[in-house]
């Protein structure tokens, strides 16, 4: 079968990550939803366990060979599809929402569509567990730092999300060029109330300056300079401090970003 490098095809060949990726996702009863299952290294597992798993691969000289992979298992139900455009909720029937997960070792090339798209979909689903670039995954569990970001606060207002384990290069064929690492995101209910991701994403624009400097103009002059975080930059004091903070701010000034003209959201 010939593999197509544009799709990120890096084919699980380690067994026991295989097993160990398996184990972090799906509990017996779950209806998995899988996201690029490939040749079905990890799908074969995810059979095994899950009460029902639904592969979702672009490919369609994968998806076609897929279900004879994996033995033709009954519980197994193979869409051809791209994981951006599909309605990720509705590929498990309304009965199966309370207990379905998302799982994949991802198509690097798409991580962030693909979380977004997850957090998208998460009425329907309780977690998700992504083998990812082991860099995008610090970013998603980093709570200051260098590695914090609007990924990081993406991930951490939608979910709560754990890094599990590192996995090697070589437990891949053909080797990708970076390390991978495991998150697993437990998916929190609700949605983040109105204007705070536009409020994080000034936070985070130029992330070397303070926030004093990428608030301006968002709040009346002098409100923010008040703020004892305003000489700090955002990656010093976290999602928590910043929610904090346009909390405080909000409070103060209910109508400021509007007033001075900057977008919401
Ligand atoms: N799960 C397999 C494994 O662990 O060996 C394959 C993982 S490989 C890293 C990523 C898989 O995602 C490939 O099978 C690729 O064809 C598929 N893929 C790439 N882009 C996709 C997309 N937009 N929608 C669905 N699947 C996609």
């Amino acid at each position: 079968m010939g593999r197509r490098p544009k799709l990120g095809q890096h084919f699980l060949r380690d067994r026991a990550v295989r097993a160990r990726i398996a184990e972090a996702a799906v509990e017996s009863g779950d209806t998995a939803l899988e996201i690029g299952p490939g040749q079905g290294a990890l799908t074969k597992h995810l059979v095994r366990r899950a009460n029902r798993v639904v592969a979702l691969e672009i490919d369609p000289v994968l998806a076609a060979a897929l279900r004879s992979a994996c033995g033709a298992p009954p519980n197994l139900l193979v869409v051809r599809g791209d994981v951006i455009e599909a309605d990720l909720a509705g590929l498990v029937a309304p009965a199966h929402r309370s207990r379905a997960v998302l799982v994949g070792n991802l198509p690097y090339y798409i991580t962030s569509p693909i979380l977004r798209a997850a957090f998208a979909a998460k009425k329907a689903f309780r977690r998700a567990t992504f083998l990812m670039q082991r860099e995008v995954a610090e970013r998603a569990v980093a709570c200051g730092g260098k590695r914090f970001g609007l990924l990081s606060c993406l991930c951490q207002l939608h979910s709560e999300p754990r890094l599990l384990f590192r996995v090697p290069s070589r437990a891949f064929s053909p080797p990708p060029a970076v390390e991978s690492a495991l998150v697993r995101f437990e998916l929190r209910s609700g949605c983040p109330p109105t204007g705070l991701l536009a409020f994080l994403r000034a936070c985070l624009a130029a992330p070397r300056k303070t926030l004093r400097n990428n608030l301006a103009g968002r709040y009346p002059s002098g409100l923010v300079a008040m703020h004892a975080n305003a000489g700090k930059r955002a990656q010093q004091i976290g999602l928590d401090g910043l929610m904090r903070m346009w909390e405080s701010l909000e409070k103060a000034e209910p109508s400021g970003p509007a007033a001075v003209g900057a977008d919401r959201e």
